[in-house]
C-alpha cells in the first residue's frame, strides 16, 4: 500500500516508522528543511519523551477527551515508548515526577534515532515540501496536492501536522484546514500550557519572583472551576507562569476571563482557622515589632508592600495594634489572593494547542476518519491535550501506533 504521511514531527515520524515496518511504501512530507523541528526544543532541548506512569495515573494527566484516547494508550503506553526508543539505541533515564529523558539530555538523539530508522526502512522523505490539500475521491483519501498543483497519489493519507503553537517550528494549523475541507468538525484551537496575563499593575514589579508551596484556584461564580495541586509558580511582569500556571491554563482555556476569578492560596497546608492561630502566635512572638515584620514571617520580602497596600494597613503599624478584623483580612488575603486575569498568553507561545479535529469524527482504535476512509489524523492536530511531563509526546506516539495498527 502506498501511504503519505503529512508532517515530520513526533507523530508523523513515528507513524512512518511503524507503517513502513509493516512493508508499506511510505512517503513522509515535511515542509521544513529538517524533520522534528519542534522536537529539538522540547523539554528545554532535553526532550521529555514520555512519563513513566501508565493506566489511570496517565489518564489523570490528559485534560481533553480522556475517554477517546484510552484505547490508544492501552495499545501503546509509556513503557512501550521507552522500550521502543531503547531499541532504537537511545538510553533513557527517569527523573522527578516520572519524567523520561534521553540519558544524554539531548533532544536531537530522539530525532536522529527516528531518522536513522526511517532511512533503514527506506521511507521516502520529502523535505521543504508543503502539502496544500488532501485529495479525496469517492469518500476515500487518494493523495495530496503540493505546490504548483503537483499531485501525489496514495492509498492512504495520515495527517500529522501538529497544532498551532510555536508556528516557527512549522506547526501552523494546516491540518485543521485539511480536516475542514474534507468535512470534519474542528473544535476551536485555543492555547494550553501557557502563561496567564494579568491587569494588576501593582504586580508588574514582582517580575522574577517565584513562589513555592502555593496553590492556584479558579472560581466561576464562587464555585471552584479548577484548583491545582501545591507547587511552584512565578511572576513574569506581564502576568504569571511556571508549572502551576501552565496546568491551570489548560483547565480554564474555554472559560471567558471576565467570568473567572483566579487566586493564589499562599498557605495551602493550613485552613483559615489554623492560619489565624498561626498569625496570632506570630503577633505574640513579635511583641512591639511592625506589621512589615509579621508579613516578612509569612511571605517573600517583595510581597510585603503589595500585601500592606491591598490590606490598607500601614506597614509600620505595631503588630500588637492590629485589630481582629485586620488579622482576619490578612488571613483571607493569604488564603485567597486575587489575580485580575486579562487573558491567556498568545497561542504561539503556548506549549500545546487545545482543540483541533473533533474526536467524534474519528475512530478511537485507529484514528481513521469516520467520514473519509483511509484518512487518518494523529498527534496534536486532534482535540486531545495533556499536562506537562512528557504526556503530550506520549499522545503523539500512542495515536501514531493506533493509526499504524490499521495497516
Ligand atoms: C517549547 C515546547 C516544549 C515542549 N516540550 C515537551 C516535552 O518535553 N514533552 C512533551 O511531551 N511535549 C512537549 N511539547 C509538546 C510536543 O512537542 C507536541 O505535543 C508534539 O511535538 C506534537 O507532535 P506532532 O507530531 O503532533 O506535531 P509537531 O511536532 O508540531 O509536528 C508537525 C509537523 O508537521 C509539519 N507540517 C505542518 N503543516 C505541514 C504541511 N502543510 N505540509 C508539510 N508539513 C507540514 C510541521 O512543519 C511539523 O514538523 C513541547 C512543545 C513546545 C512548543
Amino acid at each position: 500500500m502506498k501511504v503519505i504521511v503529512i508532517g515530520g514531527g513526533a507523530s508523523g515520524c513515528f507513524a512512518s516508522i511503524l507503517i513502513a515496518s509493516k512493508g508499506h511504501d511510505v512517503t513522509l512530507i515535511e515542509k521544513n528543511e529538517k524533520l522534528g523541528k519542534k522536537l529539538y526544543i522540547t523539554g528545554k532541548g532535553r526532550c521529555n519523551l514520555t512519563n513513566a506512569v501508565t493506566g489511570g495515573e496517565f489518564l489523570k494527566n490528559v485534560v481533553t477527551n480522556q475517554k477517546f484516547i484510552m484505547s490508544s494508550l492501552v495499545r501503546f503506553n509509556s513503557n512501550d515508548t521507552m522500550g521502543y526508543f531503547k531499541e532504537l539505541g537511545v538510553p533513557l533515564k527517569i527523573e522527578r515526577g516520572n519524567r523520561v529523558f534521553p540519558e544524554s539530555d539531548k533532544a536531537s538523539d530522539i530525532t536522529r534515532a527516528m531518522e536513522r530508522r526511517l532511512h533503514t526502512l527506506g521511507v521516502n522523505i520529502m523535505l521543504n515540501t508543503n502539502v496544500e490539500s488532501v485529495i479525496v475521491s469517492d469518500g476515500h483519501a487518494s493523495g495530496v496536492l503540493l505546490g504548483g498543483n503537483k499531485k501525489l497519489n496514495a492509498d492512504a493519507v495520515v495527517v500529522a501536522t501538529g497544532g498551532k503553537s510555536y508556528h516557527l517550528t512549522g506547526s501552523t494549523g494546516d491540518g485543521y484546514k485539511f480536516a475542514e475541507e474534507t468535512g470534519h468538525r474542528i473544535v476551536e484551537p485555543v492555547p494550553a500550557l501557557c502563561a496567564i496575563l494579568l491587569n494588576d499593575k501593582d504586580l508588574e514589579k514582582l517580575s522574577g519572583l517565584s513562589l513555592k508551596n502555593v496553590k492556584l484556584v479558579a472560581r466561576v461564580k464562587d464555585k471552584i472551576a479548577y484548583e491545582t495541586e501545591v507547587g511552584e509558580m512565578l511572576f513574569t511582569g506581564s502576568g504569571v507562569s511556571g508549572p502551576l500556571v501552565l496546568t491551570m491554563s489548560s483547565h480554564i482555556n474555554r472559560i471567558l476571563p471576565q467570568n473567572l476569578v483566579l487566586s493564589i492560596d499562599f498557605k495551602p497546608a493550613l485552613d483559615n482557622f489554623a492560619l489565624f492561630q498561626r498569625v496570632n502566635r506570630d503577633i505574640v512572638s513579635l511583641k512591639a515589632k511592625q506589621f512589615s515584620s509579621l508579613l516578612g514571617l509569612l511571605l517573600p520580602q517583595s510581597l510585603i508592600d503589595v500585601f500592606a497596600h491591598r490590606l490598607k494597613i500601614n506597614k509600620t503599624k505595631k503588630v500588637s495594634q492590629l485589630s481582629q478584623e485586620e488579622r482576619q483580612n490578612l488571613v483571607s488575603l493569604l488564603k485567597n489572593f486575587p489575580l485580575d486575569m486579562k487573558s491567556l498568553d498568545d497561542i504561539d507561545r503556548a506549549v500545546v494547542t487545545s482543540g483541533g479535529v473533533n474526536v467524534k469524527d474519528l475512530k478511537p482504535k485507529s484514528m481513521e476518519s469516520k467520514l473519509v476512509s483511509k484518512l487518518y489524523f494523529i498527534g496534536e492536530v486532534i482535540d486531545v491535550d495533556a499536562h506537562t511531563g512528557g504526556f503530550n509526546l506520549q499522545l503523539a506516539f500512542s495515536t501514531a501506533s493506533s493509526c499504524a495498527s490499521d495497516f
